[in-house]
């Protein structure tokens, strides 16, 4: 085999360290800046605890919070699980109905499935054709014993956009909780938890080039969360265990640069993904492109090709050193095709011919010119071995 290109296009799954964010990491990992934050009588103690506190700060820049309103988590899943199950303890005496919608992570539906075993009722609502929840139907569905609704800013799998901050407005109107996982949002598009009235938002860090297993829930003064670990008294008790120090500190950097370069990086993805999606659509056949077509994240594309496995398209893909993604990288356990795709009302034959590619920092032109290439070869070569393809034909 001849070496061949590798081009990563799968960074809604994760992304790598940036070297700055690793830079900054290094010290806490060495035999210096070692301390526990909490043992603040002595500087080694104090220097860690500083640098903790620095991080918070940028998480909070990031989205338009206060530094208090941060609570550092082991990452995106933990942080849905502690604003939704932390919600429910909290308020279950008010009411046990909790709405959300039908294409949410698993962090956020494994988490409400438990919940419902205990007696909670949740209202899972449909989205259209692109993957939109309409907010007229959020707001039927609400009730006096709603106690929170939870609703992704963008969705992993189609990049969809939501009208967060209309569902906001309602929410906050009625006096009920909301929480929105954005961690597919955070780097991609601007955020500020005032303008979006939410009172719970997930992040993580390994989606904007930051380290694996941290991330962050930001939690709205006054808003009352039972938590789910019990032990010392660190992130103000909500989640006790002794920090990730260098974790939060690669998540602070890797927030601070994300709103940095925002502006500038998020266009230039744009136009490669803009170049990409109208390639694909001009060179292969019998395809739908899936989400929104402008109320997407900027890098992201995914569709569905008619007659074609997903799994063996990313088999194809791989042996050509593209990385790619079919439904998600969190659901492989799922059996059969994603939740999301049937949510959109596709046929499961074809959702089960999803294909995602989702650009990031080191992709540039040239890897979009080689994917247009390999790619239709790749569907066009499996397309001969379907029998499907063929009775089509
Ligand atoms: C990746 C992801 C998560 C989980 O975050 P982890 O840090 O991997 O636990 C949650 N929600 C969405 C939308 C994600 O894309």
């Amino acid at each position: 085999m001849n070496p061949i290109r590798r081009i990563y296009l799968d960074h809604s799954a994760t992304t790598p360290v940036r070297p700055e964010v690793r830079e900054a990491m290094e010290p806490f990992l060495g035999p210096t800046a070692f301390g526990n934050p909490s043992s603040v009588l002595y500087s080694w103690g104090r220097e860690a605890r500083r640098a903790v506190e620095e991080a918070r700060s940028k998480v909070a820049r990031l989205i338009g919070a206060q530094p208090e309103e941060i609570i550092f988590t082991s990452g995106g899943t933990e942080a849905d699980n502690l604003a939704l199950l932390g919600v429910a303890w909290a308020h279950r005496e008010r009411g046990r109905h909790i709405i959300t919608s039908s294409i949410e992570h698993q962090a956020v539906l494994q988490p409400l499935k438990y919940l419902e075993g205990q007696g909670f009722e949740v209202t899972y609502l449909p989205v259209t054709p692109e993957g939109l929840v309409e907010v007229e139907q959020l707001s039927r569905a609400l009730r006096k014993d709603t106690i929170l609704v939870s609703v992704m800013y963008v969705n992993n799998e189609i990049g969809t956009i939501q009208p967060i901050e209309e569902i906001g407005r309602l929410a906050r109107e009625r006096g009920i909780i909301f929480h929105t996982d954005a961690v597919q949002a955070a780097g991609k598009i601007p955020i500020n938890v005032e303008k979006l009235s939410v009172d719970l938002l997930s992040l993580s860090a390994h989606k904007i080039y930051g380290p694996k297993g941290v991330g962050a829930l930001y939690v709205r003064k006054g808003v009352d969360l039972h938590p789910l670990l019990f032990g010392g008294g660190q992130e103000r008790g909500i989640r006790p265990g002794t920090e990730n120090v260098p974790g939060i500190v690669g998540m602070g950097r890797a927030a601070e640069l994300a709103l940095q370069e925002m502006d500038k990086e998020m266009p230039r993805l744009q136009a490669l993904r803009d170049k990409l999606v109208k390639g694909v659509l001009g060179r292969i056949e019998d395809l739908v492109l899936t989400g929104h077509r402008e109320k997407r994240i900027p890098n992201h594309a995914s569709f569905c090709f008619a007659h074609v496995e997903g799994e063996s398209l990313l088999v194809e893909l791989d042996c050509k050193g593209v990385a790619a993604s079919s439904g998600s990288a969190c659901s492989t356990g799922e059996a059969g095709p994603s939740h999301v795709l049937l949510a959109l009302g596709l046929p499961p034959e074809l959702a089960h011919g999803s294909l995602r590619l989702t650009l990031g920092r080191d992709n540039t032109e040239e890897d979009i010119d080689y994917v247009l290439e390999v790619l239709p070869e790749a569907v066009f070569r499996l397309r001969q071995l379907s029998p499907s393809y063929q009775k089509a034909i």
